[in-house]
């Protein structure tokens, strides 16, 4: 796919890094495994732009009514992003509380156990890399230097987006659909939903001591990313 704006190519190049890191290390995940997709997943407006850029009319019409039905139901609605929670943790704050629950119920896209986007879905569902299947043992079995990857991948992508925002799937792919601003380079003048918040850029990395040698190597791959 050739995109207008080259930020979607740099996407796409950034989760195919990701990709190589999670296909060398034999986790369970795999298509069409859907415990873990929940009406919690949170993305920026760019990975949003990302989902909605490779669909046809009638599709985006679908999840448009989809959407209608479950937006006046719980769902997590983040109040920080992870850019904005390193700048708070490096200035010794305390960062708000944040509520999830995954009884909340299923990812509004879930269809018969299958995701429609799964070529493009975002990082906040990529992440989910568990060396044991939920089913098996009722929650994910994530290593402790995989979350550090993770969260540079996330710290990455929001500065990416860095004038974007950020929030939960459903009140993004609602704004994206119908016009809204959450995916413009620029947040000046823009009109969004109230639930979405400002991303930020990136200022530190939250990478443990212990990683921080290991990790060298992935850093290096996404510095070749034009971002
Ligand atoms: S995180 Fe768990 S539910 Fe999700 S794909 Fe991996 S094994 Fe399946
Ligand atoms: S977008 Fe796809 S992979 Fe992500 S939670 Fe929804 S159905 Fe699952």
């Amino acid at each position: 796919m050739v995109f207008s704006d080259p930020r979607l190519k740099a996407l796409d190049q950034l989760y195919a890094v990701y990709d190589q890191f999670t296909g060398n290390r034999n986790v369970a995940c795999q298509k069409f495994c859907a415990d873990c997709c929940t009406c919690n997943v949170t993305l920026t407006g760019l990975e949003a732009a990302r989902i909605t850029a490779g669909l046809d009319e009638n599709t985006k019409q679908a999840i448009r009514w989809k959407l209608t039905n479950l937006l006046a139901r719980p769902r997590f609605i983040p109040k920080i992003t992870i850019n904005r929670l390193a700048d708070i943790c490096a200035q010794g704050g305390e960062p708000p509380e944040e509520v999830v629950d995954p009884a909340w119920g299923a990812c509004p896209l879930l269809e018969n156990k299958s995701c429609p986007i799964y070529d493009v879905r975002p990082f906040g569902c990529r992440c989910m890399t568990s060396f044991q299947k939920c089913s098996d043992t009722g929650a994910a079995d994530i290593d402790d230097f995989s979350l550090t990857v993770n969260h540079v991948f996330l710290q990455v992508i929001e500065h990416m987006d860095k004038n974007g925002y950020f929030g939960n799937i459903s009140d993004m792919l609602a704004d994206v659909l119908s016009g809204g601003a959450v995916a413009s380079k620029t947040r000046s003048g823009s009109h969004h939903s109230p639930r979405l918040i400002p991303n930020s850029p990136l200022n530190t990395l939250l990478i443990p001591p212990g990683h921080r040698e290991k990790i060298q190597p992935i850093l290096a791959a996404l510095r070749t990313i034009q971002i």
